[in-house]
C-alpha cells in the first residue's frame, strides 16, 4: 500500500452525484451502510437500471450496488435514489462505507450489531467534517464471528462479547472498549482521530493518506485521541483469529435462522431478477462477497430465484468465481473478462487441488474488485491470454 508521500491527489471514488466516467458511459455507485436495503428501495434501483442504465446492477466488495451505462447529464439517479431514501447526504454519500456482519442476530455472533450501521451513518452524516474521509475509507461492525473484521476495515468495532467489543485501526486492536450502543459514537470519533492525524502527515490535502494502513502508528495515534473512551490492557478471546486471506463465508443457500443466500453470477443481476429479489423479501442484505441475505424469505422464493438464474446453491461454480468489468466496459482491459470468467463457470469452475479454489478474472493488473479471501488471480495479458499461478495460458487452458 502507497505511504501518503506516494499520493499525488485525493482520491475519486464514485458516487452516484459524481459518477465515474467508463468507457461504457457513467458509472454510479449506491452506497448501503451495513448493506440494508428494502425491497422498495431495490425496486427503484431496478426501474433506474432499466430506463437510466444499461439494465443490470453490480454488487461490489464492499456490499454497495453499482449501476453502469448512464447519461452522466441524466439527473433521474440522483432525483430517484434521494426519493427511495438511498441518498439522504450528497456532501456524505461517498464515505457512507460501513459493513456489518450479515448473519447477526440471525445465526452465530457474539453480539448482536443489527441496527449499528444506520446510527454509524446517521452521526457521520451529521458531523460536516467527516465529509473530508477518503471515498475509500472502511468502516465495519463485525459481531465477533471475525467476518467483516476481515474485510480490511480502518476501523471496525469487533465484539468480544454481547456488551462489549473493541476498536480496531487498520486491523490492529487499540484496547479502546465499549458497549454496542456506544460503537458509533467511538467510530465516529476515531475516524475524526484520523482525519487529524493524516493532516498532521501531510499539510499538502493531495498528499495525505486513503487508508489508516498507509499511516505510519495510526492505531496508536488515533487511540491516544480517544481519551474519553474506555480501554482494556490486554485483548479478550476472540480477536486473535481474523483471517484475511483466509477462504471467506459462502453465505448461500439456508443460512440458519430462517435466512436465505442468493449470489448472482459473477455479482451481476437484471432489473428482472432485481424486482424479483424485491418480491421475495421485504428487506434484504448486500454482502461483502457479492451475495444478497434475505432475513426473511417468502414461501417457495429460493426456487423461484434459481429459476431466474440466480445462484442458491454453495456449491454451485459461480460461487468461486468473480470478475472484474472488463472489455468493453473498461478501456483499461485487455480482455472480455467476464465472457471468459462465464465459460469457466459453464466447464464445472475452477479446479479443485492445492491453493484456493476460487479465482478472479481481471483485464488488467489493477485486479479490480478482487475478493479480499483467499482467491487465485487470472490476470489478462491479451485478448486470449492470462497470467495465473505465475504461467501465462490461453483462456481455453483457464481453470
Ligand atoms: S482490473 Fe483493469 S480491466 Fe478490470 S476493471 Fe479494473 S482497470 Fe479495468
Amino acid at each position: 500500500m502507497p505511504s501518503p508521500t506516494t499520493r499525488t491527489r485525493t482520491d475519486a471514488c464514485p458516487g452516484v452525484v459524481s459518477p465515474h466516467a467508463a468507457a461504457d458511459g457513467a458509472l454510479a455507485r449506491i452506497r448501503l451502510p451495513g448493506g440494508t436495503v428494502t425491497a422498495a428501495a431495490l425496486r427503484a434501483v431496478a426501474a433506474l437500471a432499466r430506463e437510466a442504465g444499461d439494465g443490470a446492477v453490480h454488487l461490489t466488495s464492499r456490499g454497495n450496488l453499482q449501476l453502469r451505462g448512464l447519461d452522466p447529464a441524466d439527473p433521474r439517479p440522483v432525483e430517484r435514489l434521494t426519493v427511495a431514501g438511498l441518498l439522504p447526504s450528497t456532501t456524505h454519500e461517498r464515505v457512507r462505507n460501513v459493513l456489518t456482519s450479515p448473519l447477526s442476530g440471525l445465526a452465530g455472533g457474539l453480539a448482536d450489531v443489527r441496527g449499528l450501521a444506520t446510527a454509524l451513518d446517521r452521526g457521520l452524516c451529521a458531523r460536516p467534517a467527516l465529509s473530508a474521509l477518503p471515498g475509500r475509507f472502511l468502516f465495519a461492525l463485525d459481531d465477533g464471528r471475525g467476518d467483516v473484521a476481515a474485510e480490511r476495515a480502518d476501523l471496525c468495532w469487533r465484539a468480544r462479547g454481547p456488551e462489549s467489543g473493541e476498536l480496531l485501526v487498520a486491523g490492529v486492536p487499540t484496547g479502546r472498549c465499549c458497549s454496542p450502543a456506544e460503537a458509533p459514537a467511538l467510530l465516529l470519533d476515531a475516524a475524526a482521530a484520523f482525519l487529524d492525524l493524516r493532516a498532521e502527515h501531510a499539510a499538502d490535502p493531495s498528499a495525505r493518506a486513503w487508508r489508516a494502513a498507509e499511516l505510519p502508528g495510526a492505531a496508536t495515534g488515533v487511540a491516544a485521541r480517544l481519551r474519553g473512551h474506555r480501554s482494556v490492557s490486554s485483548p479478550g478471546p476472540g480477536l486473535d483469529d481474523s483471517t484475511p486471506g483466509g477462504p471467506g463465508p459462502v453465505l448461500v443457500g439456508a443460512l440458519g435462522g430462517g435466512a436465505l443466500g442468493v449470489a448472482p453470477v459473477l455479482g451481476e443481476l437484471t432489473a428482472g431478477q432485481l424486482d424479483l429479489l424485491a418480491e421475495s423479501a421485504p428487506q434484504l442484505l448486500v454482502t461483502p462477497w457479492r451475495t444478497l441475505v434475505l432475513p426473511t424469505p417468502a414461501p417457495g422464493a429460493a426456487a423461484r430465484l434459481a429459476a431466474a438464474g440466480l445462484v442458491v446453491d454453495p456449491g454451485h461454480p459461480a460461487v468461486r468465481v468473480s470478475a472484474c468489468a472488463g472489455a468493453p466496459g473498461c478501456a483499461k482491459s485487455l480482455a472480455d473478462v467476464r465472457a471468459h470468467a462465464l465459460v469457466l463457470i459453464a466447464r464445472g469452475g475452477p479446479r479443485a487441488g492445492a491453493g484456493p479454489d476460487a479465482v478472479h478474472v481481471a483485464g488488467c493488473g489493477r485486479r479490480c474488485g478482487a475478493p479480499h479471501t483467499a482467491h487465485r488471480d487470472a490476470v489478462a495479458t491479451g485478448r486470449d491470454t492470462y497470467v495465473i499461478d505465475g504461467r501465462t495460458i490461453t483462456t481455453e487452458e483457464l481453470r
